[in-house]
């Protein structure tokens, strides 16, 4: 198969200049012109991976694995050969690896056990106009190590979107490359005004398009695999009562299974594809020729004053506009429908998203950076792209600080060092090191390697009280009253003693392929922790522990010596709880938790700890066990004598 000749391919000779002159240069071009698939190949060709491996990042697991597979294809050779991926829990690389595609966070886990990032000569940072956290961290990683590393090290920061002013000043003013997309026109059509339910409004104006518009696929942007799914289902419900009209036929795909969505459709056929953000600019589908855009996105965001997660649904920025639009002029003349009207645009829009630096918890990536112990240069040195705010750095240092990460000047314990080693949230990381002393380690293991999948039960736990309904009567164990922690490792040991059978999963409403990835990350988990373990304690007896059998109350010690961040004190004579420290939120427990305990009085327990509060349409706290009084008292006390003040002093001012 012949491949097509892509905008970048005119722009070979300038990008290879550039970046045999300059350490670091910024490659700008449309989405499509060939950024993620053919830089890495570029330079494998022109020499090179010789001197070690093209590193390409980025922010998305299912980005890194489906560009892998398409490199792979497009050189002729196996993925996990001369290419390969590396995201959290799944390394397919091998020692001929030439081309490596990897998330940021695995590229950021990697400056831990190799601070100057030896195996690589280039690095790609890919999609660096999405600002995620990590990326966001390795460019202020890599602003350092590139004079280091001067003259073996290339990195090329490569982004959609046409800001690189921004990027080269802060990359002390490198070149810029810029390859023009070949995009056709865009016609941009407003709607009057917002509709009721974005959802329909995009089903209806699809069907419209379907029936009254020249050939040429639909692209449409919803906001998670739910919405996904719900529109799915409508468009298919719809277009079937659809008996005259478009005398094409149609084909109805989610953008997720991408060798059907990149595949040529069939003749005379419309494909009308829904999609998350992900086709924003990650993923290029060619054929679309109309796009709907609702405008809005699902977004995280962190509150440091509540200690709240919500997952909301937020209007788009104006470059993410933009970039939707530009969809649907990459093959000819296309159309964009946008579900709002102009005004919306003008005013209501921001210019730019908030990058995930200023909207997430960073309590990871300060212990990251600590553990980094970023030595020589003057510290102060160390700057963003964009700053987190103080608030937000304060809230990462009380949280490290609570769980004996950071001591009271601020600076990392052995303990934190260990925890950064782990491949997983600092709270989980404790509780991992804290069960191993309790001796639960295995325990511990399933239940963090539980927590790190979706969910595994079939039903979304969003479908609130079917679920609860199935937990409860079905044949799975319950818990015993204690909590979803201790219910996810009696489905789990259960699972073990159905020597890990899949159908039995089916029978009992879990999701197969979260349960082999609990399996699976559990294995990884247990191999880090023992070879992590301090002072060579001989391998054999050490394996033997993690078969050990502990009792849950271990294990829930073990928990809150993790979650010391995230208790919640049950409100007198009431059901509902209240979370501690100087987060004060007033949360209800979850609809789809595990029943808990009562007592006579009908009341829950005193004490609970929760993996996550999160706000949809009350604020929840999610996946709660029980804990006791007597655990949480010196947690209590330490919070109580915590001086902010003092961390920050000797650690902001000097990691920042
Ligand atoms: P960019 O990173 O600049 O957005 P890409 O390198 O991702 O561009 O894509 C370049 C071209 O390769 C696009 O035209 C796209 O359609 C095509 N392409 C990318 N991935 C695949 C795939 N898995 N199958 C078929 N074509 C693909
Ligand atoms: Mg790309």
């Amino acid at each position: 198969m012949g491949l097509a000749v892509l905008p970048i391919h005119a722009y070979t000779s300038e990008i290879l200049e550039t970046v045999a002159k300059n350490a670091v240069c910024v490659l700008i071009g449309e989405t499509g012109s060939g950024k993620t698939t053919q830089l890495s190949q570029m330079f494998h060709q022109a020499g090179y991976t010789k001197s070690g491996r093209i590193g390409v990042t980025q922010p998305r697991r299912v980005a890194a694995v489906s560009v892998a597979r398409r490199v792979a294809f497009e050189m002729g050779v196996q993925v996990g050969e001369d290419v390969g991926y590396s995201i959290r829990f799944e390394d397919r690389t091998s020692s001929k690896t030439a081309i490596k595609y990897l998330t940021d966070g695995c590229l950021l886990r990697e400056c831990l056990f190799d601070p100057e990032l030896h195996q690589y000569s280039v690095i790609i940072l890919d999609e660096a106009h999405e600002r995620s956290l990590n990326t966001d961290i390795l460019l202020g990683l890599l602003r350092r190590l590139v004079s280091k590393r001067k003259p073996e090290l290339k990195v090329v920061i490569t982004s959609a979107t046409l800001d690189g002013e921004k990027m080269s000043d802060f990359f002390f003013k490198c070149p810029i490359v810029r390859v023009p997309g070949k995009l056709y026109p865009v016609q941009i059509l407003y709607s009057k005004e917002r509709p009721v339910s974005y959802l329909d409004g995009a089903v209806q104006t699809a069907l419209d398009i379907h029936v009254s518009e020249p050939p040429g696929d639909i692209l449409l942007f919803m906001t998670g695999q739910d919405e996904i799914e719900k529109a799915i289902a409508k468009l298919e419900e719809e277009v079937q009562s659809l008996d005259e009209g478009s005398c094409m036929d149609v084909v109805i795909l989610p953008l997720l299974f991408q060798a059907r969505v990149f595949g040529q459709p069939p003749d005379n056929c419309r494909r009308i594809i829904v999609a998350t953000n992900i086709a924003e600019t990650s993923l290029t589908v060619d054929g679309v020729v109309y796009v709907i855009d609702p405008g809005l996105v699902k977004q995280r965001q962190y509150n440091p004053a509540s200690g709240m997660d919500s997952l909301a649904v937020v209007p788009i920025s104006r470059v993410q506009a933009i970039q939707r639009a530009g969809r649907a002029g990459r093959t000819r003349p296309g159309r964009c429908y946008r579900l709002y009207p102009e005004a919306a645009y003008e005013h209501e829009l921001l210019a730019a998203t908030v990058p995930e630096i200023q909207r997430s918890s960073l309590a990871g990536t300060v212990l990251h950076l600590k553990s980094l112990e970023l030595p020589d240069i003057d510290i102060l040195d160390f700057d963003f792209l964009d700053q987190p705010s103080l608030e937000l750095l304060e809230d990462a240092l009380s949280q490290l600080y609570i769980v004996d990460a950071i001591d009271k000047s601020g600076s990392i314990t052995a303990l934190g060092k260990r925890m950064a080693e782990l491949p997983l949230e600092p709270a989980l990381a404790r509780a991992l090191i804290a069960a191993e002393e309790l001796d639960c380690l295995g325990q511990a293991l399933t239940v963090a390697a539980v927590l790190s999948c979706e969910s595994i039960f079939y039903n979304a736990p969003r479908q609130g009280k079917e679920k609860k309904r199935a937990r409860e009567h079905g044949s799975l164990p319950n818990g015993r009253g204690l909590g979803d922690h201790i219910q996810y490792l009696q489905i789990y040991d259960a699972w073990e003693k159905n020597n890990f059978d899949l159908e039995w999963c089916k029978e009992n409403g879990l999701q197969i392929r979260a349960m082999k990835f609990a399996r699976d990350v559990r294995r990884q988990l247990g191999q880090i922790m023992l070879r992590k373990k301090r002072d060579g304690e001989p391998e054999k007896r050490e394996s033997r522990s993690l078969r050990k059998v502990g009792s849950a109350r271990a294990l829930r010690q073990a928990l809150c010596k993790g979650f010391g961040n995230r208790l919640a004190h049950r409100l007198p004579h009431h059901n509902g709880y209240r979370c501690i420290g100087h987060k004060s939120q007033l949360v209800q427990i979850h609809p789809s938790a595990c029943p808990l305990e009562v007592d006579e009085e009908g009341l829950l327990p005193e004490w609970v700890l929760y993996h996550e509060l999160i706000s949809t349409t009350h604020p929840f706290i999610r996946h709660v066990c029980m804990v006791e009084g007597s655990w949480v008292e010196p947690l209590l006390k330490k919070m109580d004598n915590m001086d902010i003040r003092g961390l920050r002093i000797s650690s902001v001012i000097a990691v920042w």
